[in-house]
């Protein structure tokens, strides 16, 4: 138990005189400032520490290669933002954010100068399949119809869900590999390549359980509420939730490193935004053993090489639909992706990495000067990898679209010790607060029936090392912020 700043985690306040806090948030992150929104709201007195000189985490936008060049640091495209419950209950839009929808949320070209095009609607989706047309509407179809009632039960903590039948569709898709499940589905390559490309999402081996899990939901996605960006940037994620939190009252401290919980100030409790790796160094004296253990026996997977590019003009694809694509999936047949994938995870830098691309200003103009173009590009390296993507990156983005290369005016990039020095959280570069497999996709950090509490009372995960994980949704810091809710009311 933490002794120094009594009566800190104890769930009720022992000294009148002493100003105590209700919660304290450690990280700034989407996941963090949900956690604070949510416990603010309810009329708790909260602070939220953040390491870095602004706020947002993975959500930040910055001048990266030029100025007027506005670059996604990390989060680019935000469909489960759009489906996250939280964030539709505390209205973001209310404050300055402003959804931009691409004309298709994602395109997928080949080599034969054609793409696989997921369109908002399945039908039309569909059609461009050919002979895949008819499985891909019945894979899609019965989950995309019912896409509320499936965030609701499964984008979040293990619990019986309201909608049994449902669940169960999405179990017989989702739990197996996206390898299998492209294999079993469809016969023709544009139709198991997009599936491919969804399932890197995942950042596990396309052969491996649960990956197709993650294409399925960010499919269904796409099509129930698309692949949009905030206008001006994910910066304005950040912004929006720190807005909401701010007029419930709540008090945000950047540039300051928790290095240890001795010397928060007083406070009932403390959520952390941060991975196991990190609240065991800041916290580990205050855990049993036991738990501890457990804690640094959690995994993390591969890393990301990120590059953004300031460019001269549009990208000149080859295929007429990648123009209209917010996302971009580049990597070829399911073949090349799933070799792309097993060579990361096994720790050999892909020759021919499977690359995500997103082209904002094709949609969103104010993010770079007039006539000017950004664009934001990364693949998965093994784990801390120091090998240099560039060349095979801008390789693969040439390939689809000759000419490339001659419009790059500048460009950043970041490799997986980049990553983590710019945000403590992507241990070796990885970007989702851990793997996401079969034990860790609803055991993250540890198997409990409440994640988000820790064995010692009150202190909580708020990360995306607890469920639903990775992504700018905010449901681990609102799920974390029902646990600490409910010791709050004790
Ligand atoms: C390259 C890249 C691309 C991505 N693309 C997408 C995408 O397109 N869409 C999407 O939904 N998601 C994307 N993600 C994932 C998304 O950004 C993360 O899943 C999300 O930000 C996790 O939120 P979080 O609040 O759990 O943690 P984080 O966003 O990591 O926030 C943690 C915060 O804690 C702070 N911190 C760390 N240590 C300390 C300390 N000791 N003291 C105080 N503060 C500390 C950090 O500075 C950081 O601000 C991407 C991530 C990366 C890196």
């Amino acid at each position: 138990m933490h002794q120094q700043v009594p009566p800190a985690y104890s769930a009720k306040p022992t000294c009148a005189a002493l100003k105590i806090l209700d919660a304290i948030v450690v990280g700034s992150g989407p996941n963090g400032l949900s956690a604070a929104v949510a416990l603010a709201r309810k009329g708790h007195s909260v602070l939220v520490i953040e390491a870095a000189d602004t706020i947002g985490g993975g959500s930040r936008t910055k001048e990266l290669t030029l100025p007027g060049f506005h670059h996604d640091v990390c989060s680019a495209v935000h469909p489960m933002a759009v489906a996250s419950s939280f964030f539709r209950e505390i209205e973001l839009e209310k404050h300055g954010l402003e959804w931009v929808h691409p004309t298709v949320p994602l395109a997928h070209p080949l080599d034969d100068g054609t793409a696989a095009v997921l369109h908002r609607s399945v039908a039309e989706t569909a059609e461009g399949l050919g002979p895949d047309a008819m499985a891909y509407r019945k894979l899609m179809s019965p989950l995309v119809r019912n896409a509320d009632g499936l965030f609701r039960d499964l984008v979040g903590p293990f619990r019986f869900p309201h909608h049994p039948i449902l669940s169960a569709r999405f179990a017989l898709r989702g739990v197996r590999s996206g390898a299998n499940l492209a294999e079993s589905y469809f016969r023709g390559d544009p139709a198991k390549a997009l599936l491919a490309g969804l399932t890197g999402h995942s950042q596990l081996p396309l052969e491996k359980v649960p990956s197709a899990a993650a294409a399925i939901m960010l499919g269904v996605a796409g099509h129930a509420v698309g692949w949009p960006m905030p206008r001006g940037g994910a910066q304005r994620i950040a912004e929006a939730l720190a807005s909401v939190f701010r007029e419930a009252g709540g008090t945000i401290e950047v540039g300051r490193r928790v290095q240890s919980i001795n010397e928060l100030p007083p406070a009932r409790a403390v959520l952390f935004d941060l991975t196991p790796r990190q609240v065991v160094a800041i916290a580990g004296e205050q855990f049993s053993q036991r738990y501890r253990q457990k804690l640094e026996r959690y995994r993390y997977g591969m890393g990301v090489f990120k590059l953004d590019w300031a460019l001269s003009g549009p990208i000149p694809w080859k295929a007429e639909a990648c123009r209209g694509a917010g996302t971009l999936h580049l990597g070829g047949t399911l073949n090349e992706i799933a070799a792309s994938e097993r060579s990361s995870w096994n720790g050999m830098p892909p020759e021919k990495p499977f690359v995500l691309l997103t082209q904002p200003t094709m949609f969103d103009p104010s993010r770079a000067p007039p006539g000017k173009h950004i664009a934001w590009g990364y693949c998965h390296v093994p784990h801390g990898s120091t090998f240099d993507m560039t060349e095979r990156i801008e390789s693969q983005v040439e390939r689809f679209a000759p000419g490339f290369r001659s419009l790059i005016i500048a460009r950043h990039t970041l490799n997986p010790a980049g990553m983590e020095s710019y945000n403590a959280n992507y241990i070796g570069g990885e970007i989702n607060g851990g793997v996401h497999d079969m034990w860790q996709l609803f055991g993250r950090p540890v198997l409990k029936l409440d994640p988000y509490a820790t064995a010692t009372k009150g202190i909580f995960f708020c990360s995306s090392s607890t469920p639903p994980g990775g992504g700018v949704h905010g449901l681990c810091g609102y799920f974390a912020a029902r646990s600490a809710l409910r010791f709050l009311r004790k």
